[in-house]
């Protein structure tokens, strides 16, 4: 088992789920959403995925 497992991002702006990893996560804190570019904080990403009902 890895202890690097990817977190799940959702961006609250767009919804778009993206698997970051911790450079990642960082880059979305400094420079907002890859997709929409809203501004991200650390509260948006869950360490925990969700599945969204469809
Ligand atoms: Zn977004």
């Amino acid at each position: 088992m890895s202890s690097t497992t990817p977190t799940q991002f959702v961006c609250p702006e767009c919804n778009q789920s993206i698997a970051i990893n911790d450079a990642m996560k960082q880059t979305l804190l400094d420079a907002g959403c890859v997709v929409c570019g809203a501004p991200i904080q650390s509260a948006d990403i869950n360490d925990t995925p969700e599945p969204e009902p469809d």
